[in-house]
């Protein structure tokens, strides 16, 4: 079929031409084809038509097979109302009408059905694709009782005949090609022997799919051009080609069609496992074609309707994770073994989970798959990551992972037996601090970590005696919670034991002290109750506080209170378990920033990027001081599968550069916010170090009154907009922000943009956001 064949027919003609074979003294008015005519005769008042003129190609056989295919949906109860045919005076179904060129062409009229075309109903309610599913559905469904002979072509809009349209991804630029070629892989490799098929009708795409008024409901089909005989569930797979278009989450939006789909027309596991790969194999020839075709018509602007978008939406299915979209599919239609609705799962956690642990957002979210610094739930939803500093280097970074598969299937064992893995390890993540920290212990969590720096201080100075920060969280065991005041002090917390003193958290924006000399008088707090302590075992500190809510120490602070603990005898514990390797960007370790070191350091999350692993490194003496004759063992606490899993993460960090990209696009995030900051009044300070920033949210600038309701309001906002944030600080009112760090400039443009979005939609009082 060549579109350049298309008739040439002018508006005059239409007219003519209703006028001398139909009777009709209408106006004709011209409507976009892709290789036929088609106009719209109406006047003000009376019914309307269509005007059909076919591309000098088409045979009649195949407008026959239209034609018949109208005339049978009429007799069918399908719940949908199409077009019906309107004879000629002469009694023809089809007039053969000649050109000005000479060539002959075939004239129909059709009834004008009237509706919105899905395409100008924006934006697409989930109740509007589940009842274009469902109106496919039930034309499927009747069309399984129809056939005829001129269904059984060789049609290149055939999904069974994609191959047709490969050979012009050589018209492609190169990038381009290489993003179509997945897809075409994939199509070439469905098994069409357990696909059922039938006539189907093979062009919804939402110029074709008419909506009621109200744009609630899906109310016909138009131009059946395309009809077909093939696998059924091709006409499913170019309705959510179509569906996906323009939008945020084409996958949530797909779901929706199939769902409504599947209500009536069951699919097959073969069909739902087929769908996705035939719906993007649509999208690739689609692309492929209209870059033949505007070879072949230069002019023809039907053929850019749907080009830019199809690109578009190519290049973001290509970013998502292969088998994703075909598990949403799966579980849309019952073919996933295990899975469960998120309400099933609430309940389950009800019955059966300590009642203690909580759920993030006011609606939880069911994610299912995770890569680099997205998450995807089970609905078909896509989340920009900004919270989840353990997947350190991307979620499921496919180096760790198969550093950690390959470890796990040759060995996995203790650290009572030699590895080098083990010894590789600590060498490199000795190496990465300061000469004195050089002694390891590798354990399982960071509440383990935390735990053995205390009993090393304990060993080391003779003493009980802790100081911590107040609002801080160093871990979740009986000895740690009592030197997190951010749990003592907390909903359900007992209070201050008598063994810990608590320092004041050293917040330059909130707390008493936030000029040049911030950090020596907060560090004055700390020499005082060193100095009038006695037993003094440790200093516990974040080298920023995270549950503090993204605190950064002022300049000299670190130093000056290392300075005086040590001059009481205690030793300083850095808590790295949130800020290390690299996140800070300008230094690997946060302390660094503060050109202090810390005696004993304690990491975990980030370490292995999400496999269960922490490690404490401290100097010779300390060690020593433990080593009294008790063993001390963890038996997970650096097997062979942990480390290998943690040198990965080492080796990415370096490979991708990811403490630079910490650094750089850190800063970039940091002046976005403080540029919405001049913009957004709720937004009090924004702060940040490297990949971990705060954005602390006032009702009053001057009073610096807590927006810790607006806080929870924009978290949930953002989810919505696809963008994963929390909140923490002792008044709840500060926004973590703290991504993997493989966390693009392009990444925080979206974060900010959708920010912006959020916030511009708040409007004071204060109260939740809408
Ligand atoms: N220290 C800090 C600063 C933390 O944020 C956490 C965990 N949130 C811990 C220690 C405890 O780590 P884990 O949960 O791995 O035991």
């Amino acid at each position: 079929m060549n579109v350049a064949n298309a008739p040439q027919f002018t508006s005059g003609d239409a007219v003519r031409l209703a006028h001398d074979l139909y009777g009709l003294a209408l106006a004709a008015e011209s409507l976009p084809s892709e290789r036929d005519q088609n106009f719209l005769l109406r006047d003000d008042t009376g019914p309307r038509f269509v005007l059909k003129i076919a591309n000098r190609d088409e045979g009649l056989e195949v407008l026959d097979l239209q034609n018949k295919l109208l005339e049978f949906l009429a007799t069918r109860d399908t719940g949908l109302e199409f077009p019906r045919l309107v004879a000629a005076r002469s009694g023809l179904a089809i007039t053969p009408v000649a050109a000005g060129d000479g060539a002959a062409y075939f004239v129909r009229v059709l009834t004008w059905v009237d509706g919105v075309c899905l395409a100008a109903v924006q934006p697409h309610s989930a109740a509007l694709l589940r009842s274009l599913g469902a109106a496919l559905a039930r034309l499927d469904h009747a069309l399984a009782g129809f056939e005829h002979a001129a269904a059984h072509r060789e049609f290149y809009w055939d999904l069974r005949r994609a191959s047709l349209a490969w050979p012009h991804l050589d018209l492609l630029p190169e990038p381009r090609r290489r993003l179509l070629q997945p897809f075409v892989d994939a199509w070439a490799a469905v098994d069409w022997s357990r696909l059922p098929t039938s006539v189907i009708y093979n062009d919804a795409n939402d110029y074709n799919v008419l909506v009621d008024p109200a744009g609630a409901r899906v109310v016909s089909f138009l131009d059946y051009g395309d009809v077909v005989h093939s696998a059924t569930v091709c006409d499913l797979a170019i309705a959510i080609a179509y569906a996906m278009l323009d939008r945020p989450d084409p996958i949530a939006a797909a779901a929706e069609v199939v769902a409504g789909y599947h209500q009536v027309r069951r699919l097959s596991e073969a069909e739902t496992g087929a769908l996705y790969t035939l719906a993007a194999a649509r999208l690739a020839a689609s692309v492929c074609y209209a870059a033949g075709q505007a070879r072949q018509a230069p002019g023809n602007e039907y053929l850019n309707i749907s080009n830019r978008p199809a690109w578009a939406l190519i290049e973001k299915l290509a970013s998502l994770p292969a088998d994703w979209s075909n598990e949403v599919f799966r579980r849309v239609c019952g073919y996933s073994p295990g899975a469960r609705t998120s309400a099933s799962l609430i309940e389950s956690r009800r019955r059966t989970l300590g009642p203690s642990l909580s759920l993030s957002y006011s609606e939880p979210l069911h994610i299912i798959r995770g890569a680099g610094q997205y998450l995807y739930d089970a609905g078909g939803r896509r989340y920009l990551d900004c919270v989840n500093n353990v997947a350190h280097v991307g979620h499921c970074h496919p180096r760790v992972n198969a550093a950690a598969a390959r470890q796990m299937a040759l060995l996995n064992t203790n650290t009572r037996y030699l590895h080098e893995h083990l010894a590789e390890y600590i060498e490199r993540l000795t190496a990465t601090l300061p000469p004195r920290l050089c002694v390891a212990y590798l354990v399982s969590s960071g509440s383990e970590a935390n735990e053995l720096a205390l009993r090393l201080a304990r060993a080391h100075t003779g003493g009980g005696r802790v100081f911590v920060l107040d609002a801080a969280y160093h871990g979740s065991t009986s000895a740690l919670v009592d030197i997190s005041p951010y749990k003592f002090n907390g909903k359900g917390g007992r209070g201050k034991p008598a063994h810990v003193e608590i320092m004041p958290l050293p917040d330059v924006y909130r707390g008493p002290y936030r000029g040049a000399d911030a950090g020596a008088r907060y560090a004055a707090h700390v020499a005082d109750a060193a100095r009038s302590t006695g037993g003094l075992a440790a200093f516990f500190v974040e080298s920023a506080s995270g549950c503090g809510g993204q605190v950064f120490l002022p300049p000299g602070y670190l130093a000056e209170s290392f300075a005086a603990v040590r001059a009481a005898g205690g030793v300083c514990v850095a808590d790295e378990v949130q800020t290390g390797f690299g996140r800070a960007g300008s230094h690997f370790w946060m302390f660094e920033t503060q050109g202090a070191a810390p005696d004993v350091v304690t990491m975990g999350k980030p370490i292995a990027n999400g496999h269960p692993m922490g490690a404490v490194v401290t100097t010779r003496e300390i060690a020593d001081s433990l080593a009294n004759g008790m063993e001390y063992f963890s038996t997970f606490g650096g097997n062979p599968v942990s480390c290998a899993a943690a040198l990965a993460v080492l080796d990415v960090i370096r490979d991708e550069g990811l403490q630079e990209n910490a650094r750089d696009t850190g800063g970039y995030l940091l002046a976005g916010l403080r540029d919405l900051a001049t913009r957004h009044p709720l937004i009090g300070d924004a702060r940040g170090c490297g990949l971990f920033l705060g954005v602390e949210l006032v009702r009053d600038r001057d009073t610096r009154e807590p927006a810790a309701a607006e806080a929870s309001a924009l978290v949930d906002r953002m989810k919505e907009l696809g963008v994963l944030l929390s909140t923490d600080g002792p008044l709840h009112n500060v926004i973590k922000i703290k991504p993997p760090l493989v966390f693009s400039r392009n990444d925080a443009d979206l974060l900010l943009a959708r920010l912006d979005t959020a916030l511009r939609s708040h409007r004071s009082p204060p109260g939740s956001l809408p």
